[in-house]
Parts: C-alpha cells; structure tokens; sequence
C-alpha cells in the first residue's frame, strides 16, 4: 500500500479546503490524473496522483482544512487504467470540426408531456376579421415572456391583446423578481466594497442606510423599466386590458377587470404566459415577520436577525442584501448542498465568502415547525440524525420554490393538459394540446428565467406566423447574482458525470488571473466542460465577480459549436476577467501562460 500526501503547493502555504474529491474507493488511477481539488489563501488548484494504481482508502472529504504532508489517500501502486475522463491527444481544428456531427447536450426544460402534441403544420392565422373574433392574438400575462412575445408579434403585423393585473407588462421579473433584487445587490455591493477597500488603504465609515430612499431608488428603477415598456406597447399599438383573465372556451376568455366589471374576449389564438409564484410553508403563521420574496423585496425594516429557509439562488440573493445592510443572516437548507444542482467546486468558493458575511449556514437541516412569539418567530429544526433544536429570529423569509399560475385559470374549459406539479405540456414549438392556445415562461417548467421566458415567447409567435422554428437551445445561461456571482450554461460537470457523458475539465483559477488580483478578488474560477473526442465546448460554468456578464462567450461558443481551440486562439483583451476564458481553453492543452500544469 502506497500512501499519497497533500504536496507542496506554493511557497508558504501551509494548508488549503478540499473543495472536490474526484475519485472513489476502487477506482483505477494513473500518475498525473487529478485527484482532488485544493483551495488555497492565494487559488484552487488540481492535485494530481503521483503514481498508478487503485484506490483503497480515502482519508479526507469535501471541507476538510488539510495540512500539506498530511496523507489523503492509500492505494495499491502498480495496476493502471484508462479513465473515461483522461483526455485523448488533440485533433487538429480541422479534423475537430468535422467530427462535430454530434449535437451538444440539450439542457432539459420540460417534464414529457404526458401525450405527444401535434398540430397541424402552422400557416399564418387568420385576422379577427376574418375569424370573427375580438383580437387575433390575446397574450395572457405580461411578464418577459408574454411582453417580448406580444411586441413580436405586433413588429409581425398582428392585432395583439395583452392581459395582466398590472397596467404595464413587466410581470414578476420587472415588478418583484430579477429587477428589483439586483437594484438592492448593487447597493449591497457598494457596501462591501466599501468595507472591503480597507485592504488597500482606503476606508470610509460605517454605511449609514436611509431605508425609505433606498426603497424608494429602488421602486423609481421598477417604474422607470415598466414606464418603458408600457410606452412601447403603446407604440406598437398593442390593446393593454388591466384584469384577472380565465377560459371559459378555447377561444373566448372572461377578465374580471382590476378596476370593477367584467369583459368577455374572443381570440383567434392565446398565448397563456401567467408565471408562477412562490410555495408557502403550509405550517408557517400568517405574521409580518414571515416574508416570501415579495415582501422582502419591500424591506421594511432591517431585521436584527434573519432566517432564510432555502439555499437556493432568490433566496441567498436577498440574505445577502440584508447581510449587507446589517441584518445578522442565518440560511437552513434541507439538502446537503446549498445551490443544489451546481457544481460544488464553484458553490465552495461561494460558500466561502457568504460563511464571511452570515452567521451560520445549516444544510441537511429540516424546518419542522414555525411559531410567533413576542420575541419573533420561533423555528424547530430537525438535523440528519432526528435531533431537534430551535432558535428565535427577529424574521424569517421563506424561498423554497416556486409553482406555476395554472390553477384558477379556466384551463379545464379548453384542452390543455398539466404535469402533476401543475406545469403545461408543450412541445418544441410551445403549443399545448389546445390547438388554439400556446405556452411560455414559468408556467411551462424549468429553468425559471425571464430570458428562457422571452425566447420562448418568441418561437412561439413566429411558429403562429408560419415559420419553420423549434425551441432547441443548447446553453440557457443560468446566473446567480450573489458576490462572487455563479453563472454556468451548457452542460456542467455534475450534470456530464450524471449522464455518464465522456468529458474532460478544463479549469482556471482566478488566483493566476491579473484582473482578479487587481481587484483583489481572486475568489473565482473558469471552468470548461469539453468533448475529448471533438474538443467542443459543451459547458461553461465560472464563479467570481461579475461571471454573470463573462456567461455570455460561453453561450455564444456553446451555440456555435466553438471547440477549445477555437476559444483558445480568440484574443481576448488584457487585463480582463474573460481572459480566464482563454486560458481554461489553452489548459485544456497543459499550456495555460499563468498557469503551470503540463498536459498529462
Ligand atoms: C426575487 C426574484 C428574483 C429573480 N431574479 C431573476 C434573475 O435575476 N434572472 C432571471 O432570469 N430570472 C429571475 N427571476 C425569475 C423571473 O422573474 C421569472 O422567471 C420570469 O419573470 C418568468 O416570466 P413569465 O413571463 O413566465 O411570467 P411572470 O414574470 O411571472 O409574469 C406573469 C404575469 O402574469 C400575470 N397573471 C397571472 N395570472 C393572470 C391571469 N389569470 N390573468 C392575467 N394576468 C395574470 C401576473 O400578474 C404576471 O404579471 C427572479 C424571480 C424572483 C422572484
């Protein structure tokens, strides 16, 4: 039995977190494969094995502080095996282009319709004259799907009818979702970089917050954006209708109009675009100290303390905006992992951070019961072992999901058909089983974007125009606005290893990156998830300040059907964070400038 140790790493380097062990008990290994990867105080680096032979122990998991010497693993020496990840010598651009016949993986969106949708093929529908009808298009809903989707089709030429409680489209991503949350992180950011610029001798005094002008900016930014699109609606001549809108057939919807009365309307065809909204704890009081998203978005004080119950992203992007105004931010997360589903190399340097600015972050962790007392609110958890413990928190805000706005809509008067968490079956080209109704944004499933939203808006009105158009994206870009921001698109490497999909990781650690230091924010990694055998790009995933702007050449080359070389030989402007890009794609060959790690 051969041990392994944690090797020297840098000059000064004592010890680093084991962010990620990427090999199990029994596995074959070969000298120079990755075993794990190491985070120090200056990057996260691979560490690879020194030797052949098979995994008979491993010593240390995911979070674990270990010292450099100290053994990580035993192994029997001397057996050697391919692994399904070791990369095969590079082909030549050419040759990799040629080889690319194979599509990149789709990202899944839908749950299966629970019986095929087909129409026949689309034609330009007819006008409400000619169909007798109030409007040609009525547009349920006008948040980002149901907006881009109406203005698209009214820039197509068609009469368009818009249906929404509010009096301009903006739906919940302009009114209380995306747009408001970021007004407040950026305000959250000016604070900690504030703070933060004590490291290279500047400092300001403690932030001093005037709430109701904070809340105020922030409501100004929320009407200004939906000051706009209404203004553009208006130009595009599209009817707005204030109201709650329910089938009563397949053709003909009854609005209960917001300001009293109600208002029958006929359509040639729908776009049914209604969103969703978040899922309440069944067992949670009725108390202004439980908020759900909305309300936290309203900030009406900043809590002494906070207890955010779900780790996923709205959630920790509003626990970190009252971290940041001062609110002491406790998260519990039924799962193992908070940001479950991303991959946990870039979640750790996440986590990191947030465990900088909030008290404590409990995962596999259950809240089992939820009372108001004079003090606050008194939560009962329940850990992985059964055992019970509680806490009192001056507000709780509750982000454990959302659910599509399916009921209450009539949709038993017409034919379309929902999965059994409530999302419309559609296929490619968003139609629903209705031929007269189509389907877009939440309501249809994840991801729960606005820009998935507004593209699928958009296929399904040129499908209605008559045109030849599929809803097939290879890389819907995910970003997750917290500091450092997580952002992925195409395939990420849980997702590869799931499927059992042949890749190899490409990676580059901010540590090495001259923007990032200059910032002083080497908090970040760029990774590239890539085909071995055609070297094409099938995933992005980066994690650092502003990865949520960087996601963007990863969609482009995912879409493109770019390979590594292709990234690689693009020059990229120094010194910048995209440069990271260029250098995962130039690791990808063991020839990265900043860093020096020789291809195996
Ligand atoms: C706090 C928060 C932050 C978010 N941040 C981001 C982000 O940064 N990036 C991102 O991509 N996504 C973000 N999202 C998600 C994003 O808001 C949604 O994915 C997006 O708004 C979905 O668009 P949609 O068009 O499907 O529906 P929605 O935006 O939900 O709009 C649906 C509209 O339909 C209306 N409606 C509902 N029922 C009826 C009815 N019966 N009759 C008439 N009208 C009706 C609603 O009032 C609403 O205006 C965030 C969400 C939240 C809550």
């Amino acid at each position: 039995m051969t041990d392994i140790k944690l090797p020297e790493v840098g000059e000064n380097i004592e010890a680093g977190t084991i962010v990620n062990v990427y090999v199990n008990v029994g596995d074959s290994i070969t000298k120079g494969m990755d075993l794990l990867e190491l985070e120090t105080d200056k990057a996260s680096l691979p560490v690879p094995s020194p030797t052949d032979g098979v995994i008979k122990e491993i010593l240390v998991n995911t979070g674990d502080e270990v010292k450099i010497g100290a053994v990580i693993m035993r192994v029997e020496a001397g057996a050697s095996a391919e692994t399904s990840e070791a990369p095969k010598p590079a082909p030549k651009k050419a040759e990799a282009k040629a080889a690319e016949a194979k599509p990149a993986a789709k990202t899944e969106t839908k749950s299966a319709p629970s019986s095929a949708i087909e129409h026949a093929p689309a034609a330009a529908i007819p006008t409400k004259e000619e169909a007798g009808k109030d409007t040609q298009l009525v547009v349920i809903g006008g948040g980002p799907g149901g907006y881009a989707a109406a203005f698209l089709a009214a820039d197509l030429g068609m009469d368009v009818t818009i249906v929404d409680l509010e009096k301009n489209p903006g739906g919940v991503c302009l009114y209380r979702g995306c747009i408001p949350s970021k007004a407040l992180l950026h305000a959250a950011k000016v604070i900690s970089e504030a703070r933060e610029a004590e490291e290279f001798g500047v400092t300001f005094g403690q932030p001093k917050i005037d709430l109701d002008k904070l809340r105020g900016w922030k409501n100004d930014v929320v009407t200004r954006l939906t000051g706009g699109t209404g203004q553009l609606a208006k130009q595009r001549k599209i009817t707005m209708i204030q109201g709650r809108a329910k089938f009563v057939d397949s053709n003909t919807l009854e609005i209960e109009k917001v300001g009293g009365g109600k208002q029958t309307l006929t359509y040639v065809k729908a776009i049914l675009a209604t969103g969703s909204r978040p899922i309440e704890l069944p067992f949670a009081p009725k108390s202004d100290r439980v908020m759900d998203s909305t309300s936290a978005l309203d900030i009406a004080t900043i809590p002494k303390n906070l207890l955010l119950i779900g780790g996923g992203y709205i959630g920790l992007e509003l626990g970190q905006v009252y971290a940041e105004l001062g609110t002491k931010v406790s998260v519990v997360e039924l799962l193992p992992q908070i940001m479950t589903g991303s991959d946990k190399d870039l979640s750790n340097i996440l986590i990191k951070r947030l465990k900088t600015i909030m008290d404590k972050i409990m995962v596999s962790t259950k809240v089992v019961k939820m009372d108001e007392t004079k003090d606050g609110i008194k939560i009962t958890f329940e850990d992985k072992d059964g055992k019970q413990f509680s806490e009192t928190y001056d507000k709780v805000l509750v982000a454990i999901g959302r659910r599509p706005n399916s009921d209450n809509i009539g949709l038993e008067n017409t034919k379309i058909s929902v999965n059994d968490r409530g999302f419309v079956d559609v296929n490619a080209q968003l139609q629903t089983h209705d031929p007269s109704i189509y389907a877009i944004g939440d309501i249809v499933g994840n991801p729960m974007l606005a820009h998935k939203a507004s593209h699928e808006g958009r296929v399904a009105v040129e499908h209605m125009a008559g045109h030849k158009v599929a809803f097939e994206p290879n890389a819907i870009p995910a970003v997750v606005f917290t500091d450092p921001e997580m952002a992925w698109a195409g395939l990420t490497e849980t997702e590869a290893k799931a499927q059992g999909r042949k890749h190899v990781v490409a990676k580059f650690p901010w540590g090495a990156s001259g923007r990032a230091i200059t910032l002083d924010r080497v908090d970040g990694m760029t990774k590239l998830i890539v085909d071995p055998d055609t070297e094409r790009i099938l995933g992005v995933s980066i994690v650092g300040p502003n990865a949520g702007e960087m996601i963007a050449e990863g969609v482009l080359a995912i879409e493109m059907g770019a390979n590594v070389t292709d990234l690689k030989m693009s020059i990229h402007a120094h010194p910048t964070l995209t440069e990271t890009m260029m250098e995962a794609a130039e690791s990808f060959f063991g020839q990265a400038t900043h860093i020096y790690r020789p291809k195996k």
